[in-house]
């Protein structure tokens, strides 16, 4: 036990038993006193059990419980979005806030895919209940829209970045060492957390770690250079999802930009402004319940004309421009809308194609970027306050004369009504 001084009192015990040779344990002593033989004991904040998978279970489920109570007690009421904080401050604090107790000591386990993908649905559950979307939204969607970096690229930025952190060590140190015997000795296939971090590296093609040992370049450097390789990864995975999903037909003019909220959520909205997202969000991720949609998530035979003016199919283009029955909600704001508008391109919306009118209602920017320099102006925001003003108002409506006409639709007769 040469260079290190152990407390006597907190001192305990694991004993960590081979796969393939279950020894047992032998009593251990300190200054004659036995100590203690423990399962799991916390050593500078990272729970270590007797085996890596124990390791990683302990410590995910204690970042768990931590960053779940954080999310709790710092959003309260404003975690859905109603105590008037918008989507781009949730986001900015979870970032700050939440993410870091999330991911603790996890750069050091590096946990397997099993526990990553428990980690990332803890992601993606988050941004659905902050956005008030449906559990049904495309993963794809999430990240669109939040520009959150899937935990899985969160963990080998934190690996990658320590171990520059060992590279940079002074080449007498045991951190050194161990690097050295580790890439020398062992096979790609071995679990050595080096020979994982070579996988990582590798991946994001990084070169090797042997290289970055031999010529390491400065902190600030290096970082930059593995955000651009990771965020370029995931900019291409995401991207190439997008087009895969028919419900992302509204969101395929935009690309994935991490650590980029998409523009639409990111301006200064009111809180009843940020109330009436809801319904916007949803015909942008394919989720508001057309019934169109619901026949096809159905198994029972739904009819899929609209149950207000029955006309005919209730396609988001039925409901957003043509329903006649919705046609006194929509005219008054499609004033404002028209003006706004003309106000930003000197055109006329109304002589726009229906399919690009719809589009633009539902997410304007990829449109409007052409004739605005920033998403920040109050131009765009005042474009994107009568088109929330409008996809709500429809939403109401719709909901109102839904409940309506079920209440006036004649009951369900019994057919096995049994007479005394
Ligand atoms: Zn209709």
């Amino acid at each position: 036990m040469e260079r290190y001084l152990l407390q006597p009192t907190k001192s305990v015990h694991i004993h960590v038993s081979h796969q393939r040779k279950k020894g047992v344990s032998t009593p251990l002593f300190m200054n004659n006193d036995e100590i203690p033989s423990v399962q799991r004991a916390i050593h500078l904040g990272i729970i270590r059990t007797d085996s890596m998978l124990n390791n990683q279970k302990a410590n995910v489920d204690e970042n768990f419980k931590k960053a779940r109570r954080k999310a709790y007690s710092i959003f309260g009421s404003g975690y859905k979005g109603q105590a008037g904080l918008n989507v781009l401050s949730i986001i900015h604090l979870y970032k700050s806030y939440v993410l870091p107790v999330l991911l603790y000591g996890l750069e050091l386990l590096l946990p397997p895919e099993r526990i990553i993908n428990c980690l990332e649905a803890f992601q993606r559950k988050f941004v659905k209940e902050i956005l008030r979307l449906p559990d049904n939204t495309a993963n794809a969607a999430v990240y669109l829209l939040s520009g959150l970096l899937p935990i899985e690229a969160q963990i080998h930025i934190q690996a990658l970045t320590f171990l520059h952190t060992i590279c940079s060590q002074d080449r007498n140190s045991i951190e050194w060492a161990l690097l050295e015997r580790q890439i020398s000795f062992k096979s790609v296939d071995s679990s050595s957390w080096f020979i994982q971090v070579q996988h990582i590296m590798w991946k994001y093609e990084l070169g090797t770690v042997a290289d970055l040992a031999d010529n390491t370049p400065k902190k600030g450097k290096w970082k930059t250079r593995v955000l651009k390789a990771v965020h370029s990864y995931w900019s291409d995975q995401i991207d190439s999802l997008t087009p895969l999903y028919s419900t992302l037909f509204f969101l395929r003019q935009d690309k994935y930009v991490p650590g980029k909220i998409l523009p639409l959520l990111s301006l200064e909205y009111t809180a009843r402004e940020s109330e009436r997202l809801k319904t916007k969000v949803r015909l942008l991720t394919g989720t508001y319940m057309l019934q169109t949609k619901r026949k096809n998530f159905n198994q029972y035979d739904i009819n899929p004309t609209c149950q207000m003016c029955g006309e005919e199919n209730e396609t988001a283009e039925h409901f957003v421009l043509k329903c006649s029955a919705l046609h006194s909600v929509r005219q008054s704001i499609m004033v404002d809308i028209e003006r706004q508008w003309g106000a930003i391109t000197e055109t006329s919306f109304n002589t726009l194609p229906v399919d690009e009118q719809l589009y633009i209602l539902i997410n304007s920017w990829p449109t409007l970027k052409t004739f605005l320099k920033t998403h920040l102006s109050s131009e765009f925001h005042e474009f994107e306050k009568h088109c929330g003003r409008l996809l709500y108002g429809l939403d109401r409506t719709r909901q109102l004369l839904l409940v309506t006409n079920a209440s006036q639709r004649p009951p369900r007769t019994k057919h096995t009504q049994k007479t005394n």
